[in-house]
């Protein structure tokens, strides 16, 4: 296996645009940030003999990769084919192109559509990155051109954490909201044996097997080993990254780029109490995850925190625009002209037992039949099953109340005992420090719940029986809720006629608060199709920097194509960033190298 070029120090004078840094390194690729973009052009640009180091502000790795549902989304991939299932590239570039709208950029849509496949081809040959045949998933859009039923997304495949041996513990943990008795179970056939447990022997003694296992793993490693979902997903490319011999530093923010006639030439580093100077002879690869906790600029560009309303993001505290004001002080152009500036998920925030905030995300109980959502006025307002990013939007225009975007989420008994809700769970599990909390209200008939709410109490009703009467007929000519194939995905299949729909029941009935959040930002850096950074100045790339994952504008134009939309950008064009690094071998030993060190 071809492993990177060993960094060498670098002891000699100072760049004035860092002069407080006081050591150096000097590597051929310096990645900024850990998750799925960065890892991937690290792991691709060391494949090709480069010498790479990645830094990460965090004390551990993989960034909302870690925490995220591990799906991609990759138009005519291989997985697919093989399960018998074949897609068009041009139904996806229609897809894409309605999707984005006036946003649409040709060149890299086209170099999505073209590396996305040999991008995965490419992991699974030379690293132990695994993808699944999500069966199944269909695009979030069904009604526009070029959507498909199943095909596109794909999932990572669970992962034994003991692989990482004494790096698991600088794995970043999945979200513990996601988490039951701190295991995380895999979308699909698992999370079904855990909501079937009281009902059925196999998923009884599934439940009890993973169960065991947890114990055993948190007694010997501190933590489960048993890795799904995103959680798999960055463990496999730390273990890849490691084994082509990708250097990584963590607790290490880049706080500086080094700039030299124009050139990006490194960054400052701030390591083991000291600044370094890292520089960097192919290039900087900004990767830090987007700006979903940068204060002054999510301010600017979410629009419901624009008119003063609350945000409670699903993304770890570190992406906070790094990435993004870096490059923007090196001449990088910041594109905020895509209809949205963020993925958005419907979410509530709880307070935990150990007195900590939890953000929960909102992503299959709005599906489930029994279950309705509600604006502050009482009304319906969205299709509770259509994508999260949906629902926000629909939020963002109908939910506002005294400078607040809200809405409750309602079920009947029968729903919140058998799908749970929320962070709570099904039955047997116990509500109480719910209720306690005020997490969850519950009262025994709807006008109660209204006032609890400070709803209109006559609306709510009025909102529960219109709806009740076509929901009995497996109906909802309102919103369409279970029209479209994504819909009935997050429904319940054992419902009929209408997987999502039946009549909310006798009480109690039960609330919960929900308000917008994010996934991750979709604004991000003007790149091109190598994923170079562009000038706001001239257009032309700024010379060494890249940037890759949310820290560039997303290629859907601010909208959501189906599962795996921003981890399958962020590792095709990281892919394609470390495959580019590695060109023009001659042209920077001869020339490059030697201006970066003497610099
Ligand atoms: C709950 C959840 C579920 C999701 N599920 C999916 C899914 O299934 N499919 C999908 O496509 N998308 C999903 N997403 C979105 C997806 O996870 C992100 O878009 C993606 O992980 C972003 O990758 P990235 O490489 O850009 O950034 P990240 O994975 O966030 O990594 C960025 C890293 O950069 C580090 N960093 C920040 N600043 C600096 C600095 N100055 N110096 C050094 N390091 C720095 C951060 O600490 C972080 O570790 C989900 C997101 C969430 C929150």
């Amino acid at each position: 296996m071809a492993s990177g070029r060993e960094q060498e120090e670098d002891k000699t004078g100072s760049a004035s645009s860092a002069s407080s840094a006081n050591t150096g390194v000097a590597v051929d690729v310096l990645v900024v940030g850990s998750g799925a973009g960065g890892m991937s052009a690290a792991i691709t640009a060391a494949f090709k003999g480069l010498s790479v180091l990645v830094v990460e502000k965090d004390a551990r790795i993989g960034g909302s990769t870690a925490r995220s549902g591990g799906w991609l989304w990759v138009p005519a991939n291989h997985l697919a084919r093989r399960a018998g299932v074949e897609d068009d590239v041009d139904g996806a570039r229609s897809y894409l192109r309605a999707l984005a709208g006036p946003s649409y950029d040709v060149a890299r849509v086209d170099a999505f559509l073209r590396d996305a496949p040999e991008m995965l081809a490419f992991m699974e040959r030379e690293s132990c990155v695994r993808f699944v045949f999500g069966a199944g998933y269909p695009d979030y859009e069904a009604a526009l051109p070029g959507a498909a039923a199943q095909g596109r997304s794909i999932f990572t495949e669970p992962y034994d954490g003991r692989e990482l041996r004494e790096e698991l513990r600088n794995l970043a943990m999945p979200m513990r909201e996601s988490t039951f008795l701190g295991i995380a179970f895999n979308t699909g056939p698992e999370l079904r044996h855990f909501f079937n447990a009281t009902r059925s022997l196999t998923s009884a003694l599934f439940v009890a097997r993973r169960l065991l296992r947890q114990l055993v793993d948190v007694v010997v490693h501190g933590r489960g080993t048993r890795l799904v979902s995103g959680n798999a997903l960055a463990a496999r490319l730390l273990r890849s990254a490691i084994d082509r011999g990708v250097q990584i530093w963590r607790s290490a923010p880049a706080v500086e780029l080094m700039v030299d006639d124009g050139r990006v030439a490194g960054a400052v580093v701030e390591h083991n109490g000291q600044q370094v100077r890292v520089i960097a002879r192919r290039g900087v690869v900004l990767a830090t995850g987007g700006f979903s906790h940068d204060r002054e600029r999510t301010a600017a560009q979410f629009p419901h925190l624009r008119d003063g309303a609350s945000h409670a993001s699903l993304v770890p505290p570190g992406n906070s625009g790094d990435g993004i004001r870096l490059a923007q002080r090196a001449g990088g152009e910041f594109d905020d002209s895509l209809s949205s500036p963020a993925a958005w998920a419907p979410v509530s925030v709880l307070r935990r037992g150990d007195g900590t905030t939890g953000v929960m995300f909102h992503l299959i109980d709005r599906g489930k039949p029994g279950v309705i959502a509600v604006s502050p006025q009482g009304v319906r307002f969205v299709n509770e099953s259509d994508s999260y990013h949906r629902f926000v939007l629909a939020m963002q225009r109908d939910c506002r109340r005294a400078g607040e975007v809200y809405a409750y989420l309602i079920a009947d008994h029968q729903a919140l005992r058998k799908y749970g809700l929320g962070a709570v769970r099904p039955a047997p599990m116990p509500i109480g420090s719910f209720l306690r909390s005020g997490y969850l209200r519950r009262a025994q008939t709807l006008g109660e719940l209204a006032r609890q709410l400070d709803v209109d109490p006559q609306a709510l009703e009025a909102t529960v029986e219109s709806f009740n009467v076509a929901a009995a007929r497996g109906e909802d000519p309102q919103f369409g809720k279970g029209s479209s194939p994504y819909n009935r995905l997050l429904g319940d299949p054992e419902m009929r006629p209408n997987p999502c729909l039946r009549p909310l029941g006798p009480g109690p009935y039960y609330a919960i608060r929900l308000v917008p959040g994010d996934l991750g930002t979709f604004a991000g850096l003007r790149t091109d199709a190598r994923s170079r950074v562009l000038s706001s100045a001239t257009g032309a790339p700024v010379e060494g920097l890249y940037a890759v994952g949310n820290d560039a504008a997303s290629i859907a134009g601010g909208a959501y194509p189906g599962a795996g939309a921003m981890l399958a950008p962020a590792m095709t064009f990281g892919y394609r960033c470390g495959l580019d690094l590695a060109l023009h071998e001659a042209e920077v030993r001869e020339g490059r190298r030697g201006h970066a060190q003497a610099l």
